[in-house]
């Protein structure tokens, strides 16, 4: 016969978010390198609002996880998930794709862009 009242879910969320210090992050020097278009580098887009903390994720190559992914020079549209706007092969340390399966990866890229199923670069009006 226990009568313990839970008191959990009592706290409510006060006002929206504790003000945060301002400075949590260093302004990055501006100056440094020459402007570079946005859009060189993938993935973490910048309305994600990293405000201190968020959990990245896990990476995990996605051909191992899948077995029953081919990588397939003549399926451009699965390749282009692995370059950049600017038509780059993405690293492994973006994509977390396991050093094996990049190096596939690498040579169905470049199969492809001979075989003009992917473009070599953006810039490209003939
Ligand atoms: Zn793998």
């Amino acid at each position: 016969m226990s009568e313990e009242v839970k008191t959990t879910a009592a706290a409510a969320p006060q006002g929206d978010r504790p003000a945060r210090p301002q400075g949590d992050r260093p302004a990055r020097p501006q100056g440094d390198r020459p402007a570079r278009p946005q859009g060189d580098r993938p993935r973490r887009p910048q309305g994600d609002r990293a405000g201190g903390r968020f959990q990245r994720r896990r990476k995990f190559c996605k051909f191992c996880a899948d077995t029953t992914i081919d990588i397939d020079h003549k399926d451009p549209d699965m390749l282009r998930s692995f370059i950049t706007e600017r038509y780059k092969i993405l690293p492994s340390r973006v994509t977390g794709t396991c050093s094996k399966h990049q190096r596939f990866l690498t040579t169905a890229i470049k199969r492809a862009r001979i075989l003009a199923l992917l473009a070599f670069t953006p810039l490209h009006h003939d």
